[in-house]
Parts: C-alpha cells; sequence; structure tokens
C-alpha cells in the first residue's frame, strides 16, 4: 500500500477469513469498529471486513472532536450518550484514545453567529446540557491568547476531544481481543440472500455466511447499497486538516469560529482547519439528487465550495453495479486520500492568527483532506433495511460521526440484538429518507 498522508496506527488484520459468522459488519472506520465492539462484547460471533486498513478514511482524518454543542435536536441524545461512553473508553478497552473532557468553546464575532449560538443554549438547555455563553471575566479566564473582538462565546464544559488515528485502532485492538474477526485488505463485493433475507456475503477473498449485514462503509454505502438496487442519498464532501506544533499559550480546549478552528493534541501540536469550507466536488450524484439536497445548499451554500473538478468525470465512469465475481470499485481505491487544496494551511493559519496571535509562529507539521458523507437532512441513518431482512446501514454521518461512534455503534448493535435503546432509534431510520425501506412496506 502507498504512504498515506496520515500517521493511522497500524493494526495487523487476521490471516484468515472466516467462512461463517452471525453478522458481517462491511467497513473498518469508528461505526463499523464500535458495532464490532457492542456485539463481540454481546458474545456474538462477528466478521469486519475492511477494504483498505482501520481507520484509513474519514475516521482518523477529522479533527478529533466529541462534540455535543450546536448539534441538530434530533441527534442530540445520541451525542450526549456518546459522549458519556468516550468518558469510559479507556478502561473499557484498557487503551489510550486520547479522549480528555477539555470543554469546547464557540466564538462569534458577528452577531449572525452571536443569535445562532444563543438560539442554540436554549436547546441545550432543555436537554440538561451543561452549554452557556460566558461572561467577560470567563472568557478571558477560559481563552487564554486571544485577541478580543468577539462578541459571545458559548461553552459546554462536558464536550471533550480524542485522537482519531490513534483511538479507532486501540478500539479495533479491543473488538478484537473480545472475539471480533477483523480483516483488512478485504473488499466486501456482494451480498447473497436466499429467500429474500440476507444469507451471506462475497469478499474477494472468499465467501462468510452470515444472516446479519451492517453496512457502515463511509462515503462508499451509496456505491455498495446502489448495486443491491438500493438508493440510499448520500453526497461527498471534502475537508482539508493541518497539524502545526511550535504554538504557546493556549489551553486544552478546541476552540471554533465562523472561520477557523483548532484542537490541542496530544502530543502538544494542534489540529487547524478553516471552518465552514468544505469543498463539493460536483458529481453525477448531484444531479441525480439534486431535489433531496436543494433545501441543505440553499441553507449552507455560505459554507461549500462547489468545485468542477476529475471527480465528476471518475464518478461518471465508475461502475455501479456488478458481479461478485468481478473486481469492484471498493478494490480499486483502497484509502480514499484526497489532496487539500493548495494554500489551505495559510488560510487557516492567516484566520487563526487573526484571533489568537500565537499561531504566528506555527510550523506546519503536516496535511491531509478527509471526504465526508453527508445524508439530505444531516443527520446519519442507522437502522435495518426493512424491505431486506438481515441488512442493516450505518452511514450518512454528515461531518459528526467520530464523537457519535460510539453510541452510534451501540445503537446498531441493539437493534440487531433487539436489546432496549438508549436513544429513540426512529429519528435514525432509513424510513424518513426513503419511505419505500420502511417496516410497512
Ligand atoms: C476533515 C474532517 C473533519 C471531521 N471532524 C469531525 C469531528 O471533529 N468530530 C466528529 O464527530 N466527526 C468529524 N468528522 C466526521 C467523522 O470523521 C465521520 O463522520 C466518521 O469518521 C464516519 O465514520 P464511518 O465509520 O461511518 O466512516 P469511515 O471512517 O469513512 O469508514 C468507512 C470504512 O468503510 C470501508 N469500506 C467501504 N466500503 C467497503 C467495502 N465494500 N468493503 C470493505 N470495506 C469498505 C472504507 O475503506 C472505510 O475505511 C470529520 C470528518 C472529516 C473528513
Amino acid at each position: 500500500m502507498t504512504t498515506l498522508s496520515i500517521p493511522v496506527t497500524p493494526f495487523r488484520g487476521d490471516a484468515d477469513l472466516p467462512a461463517q459468522a452471525d453478522v458481517v459488519v462491511i467497513g473498518g472506520g469508528i461505526v463499523g469498529v464500535t458495532t464490532a465492539l457492542e456485539l463481540a462484547e454481546r458474545g456474538i460471533s462477528v466478521v469486519l471486513c475492511e477494504k483498505g486498513v482501520i481507520a484509513g478514511e474519514q475516521s482518523s482524518r477529522n479533527w478529533g472532536w466529541t462534540r455535543q454543542m450546536g448539534r441538530d435536536e434530533r441527534e442530540l441524545p445520541l451525542c450526549m450518550h456518546s459522549v458519556e461512553m468516550w468518558s469510559q473508553m479507556n478502561a473499557r478497552i484498557g487503551r489510550e484514545t486520547g479522549w480528555r473532557r477539555t470543554g469546547i468553546c464557540y466564538l462569534s464575532y458577528n452577531q449572525r453567529d452571536l443569535r445562532g449560538w444563543q438560539a442554540w443554549e436554549q436547546i441545550g438547555r432543555r436537554h440538561g446540557l451543561d452549554a452557556r455563553m460566558l461572561s467577560a471575566a470567563e472568557i478571558a479566564d477560559k481563552l487564554p491568547g486571544q485577541n478580543g473582538g468577539m462578541l459571545g462565546v458559548l461553552h459546554t464544559a462536558s464536550d471533550g476531544r480524542a485522537e482519531p488515528w490513534i483511538a479507532v485502532p486501540a478500539m479495533a485492538e479491543a473488538a478484537r481481543d473480545k472475539g471480533a474477526a477483523i480483516v483488512t485488505g478485504c473488499a466486501v463485493r456482494a451480498v447473497e440472500t436466499s429467500a429474500g433475507r440476507i444469507s451471506g456475503v462475497v469478499t474477494e477473498r472468499g465467501a462468510v455466511r452470515c444472516q446479519t449485514v451492517v453496512v457502515a462503509g463511509g462515503i462508499w454505502s451509496r456505491l455498495f447499497l446502489c448495486n443491491m438496487g438500493l438508493d440510499f442519498p448520500q453526497l461527498k464532501l471534502i475537508g482539508p486538516v493541518a497539524c502545526v506544533d511550535g504554538v504557546e499559550g493556549l489551553t486544552d480546549m478546541p476552540v471554533g469560529a465562523g472561520d477557523f478552528a483548532y484542537r490541542k493534541r496530544l502530543d502538544g501540536g494542534f489540529t487547524v482547519a478553516v471552518r465552514n469550507k468544505n469543498l463539493a466536488p460536483l458529481t453525477p450524484d448531484h444531479f441525480r439528487l439534486l431535489t433531496e439536497f436543494l433545501p441543505t445548499f440553499l441553507t449552507s451554500w455560505r459554507e461549500l465550495s462547489l468545485r468542477v473538478n476529475g471527480s465528476f468525470v471518475q464518478d461518471l465512469l465508475r461502475r455501479r453495479s456488478w458481479q461478485p465475481d468481478q473486481t469492484t470499485p471498493f478494490e480499486a481505491v483502497r484509502v480514499m486520500d484526497p489532496a487539500p487544496y493548495p494554500g489551505f494551511a495559510r488560510q487557516a493559519l492567516r484566520n487563526l492568527t487573526r484571533a489568537f496571535p500565537g499561531f504566528a509562529k506555527a510550523k506546519l507539521r503536516r496535511e491531509w483532506a478527509g471526504v465526508m458523507d453527508a445524508t439530505p437532512d444531516a443527520i446519519p441513518v442507522i437502522s435495518p433495511v426493512h424491505t431486506v431482512p438481515g441488512l442493516h446501514v450505518a452511514s450518512g454521518f454528515s461531518g459528526h460521526g467520530f464523537g457519535i461512534g460510539p453510541g452510534a455503534g451501540q445503537l446498531m448493535a441493539d437493534l440487531i440484538t433487539g436489546d432496549p435503546t438508549r436513544v429513540d432509534p426512529k429519528v435514525f431510520d432509513i424510513s424518513r429518507l426513503r419511505p419505500a425501506y420502511g417496516a410497512q412496506h
């Protein structure tokens, strides 16, 4: 495998692919890994297949914020439950994930942002979350090194952060300790059905018989399900990120504002980004899904940079259906590792230095980008596909999946085993986007 732009902790996959399991999980990002961990802890036999490396895609490339503040109210109970799970994760898996309860702050430099965060404070309050606007004295105390000029700051003390490229491989090791089989370099090509229900999967390394499949394929879930004749509404966004050293005088708390975000890392460096500047390379799916995504495009056009580049032709030429004995697009792209746009790190540091002058001395260590998967309502699908018994989807995390990963994996496991769920699963059911795949059919 070629060298990746991110130093994700190496995870050695199992040598052999089991011939049979209760559940096959497709995808070794945080959602697939936490699902496998939960199932293995409950004594269920589970095989996780990852086409590339564990956490090679979004799950190691993200900012590492485990944030409740600012989330969609429907998603908030799962976010709050997940942060509680993060707080116990190191002890649960007996390994370091980098999770610390640091709090998170959002700074407002204009009336629009201020009104937005003040309104969100009320949402948090309704759910018993400790998010609140800080007084001037508290701002000075919690945000040393800032340049002033902000109109208000929303702070949530119970929020935290973890180290993505350490945490997910550590959770995968724990899942294996508990009995999960984890096979890397193993693309799942197709599912098999018998009398309309799941009976197995076909991978590039052979078949696995199973009654239950979880598609946790991140940006690839739409394509995988397309080959089954299912239309999962999902689009891609590219988020560039950088890691810098040499910045002093700031606290451990992640901080965001209209045009920047930073998080102090466990190794003393900072993960930085230009907030609200994701790239949306136009693809044929933008036209296929235009009507569903239009409301989101209209409300968040300021945060998106629509681009026409090679992605359009690549996606157009990519096969959308294949037979199980044919090589698939998943084998052609083992790890999606896009380049950040030119000048990105300079722009991030310029924005940050305006607010926190200490970033003027920052030295660029590394830059990379990750491709996120978004649904039309920016809420994930964590759900059975009711029309294909045994098939489940946990995908479409819309830029929030690292923080809610632990709760998402637990919810997926609860739905499979029939255990009581800790949050209302209807919020995440696929029928809200695709009524035809709902329980009533
Ligand atoms: C730049 C950036 C910043 C972000 N910041 C944050 C943040 O601060 N906080 C937060 O909560 N979230 C954040 N996110 C979002 C978060 O990273 C994702 O929502 C989350 O990692 C999604 O996890 P996943 O397991 O669904 O997908 P992925 O991590 O993408 O994993 C899916 C895996 O499935 C594999 N796969 C796909 N198809 C197949 C197949 N057929 N066979 C075998 N394997 C397959 C892929 O190779 C991949 O490894 C950010 C994302 C990005 C890109």
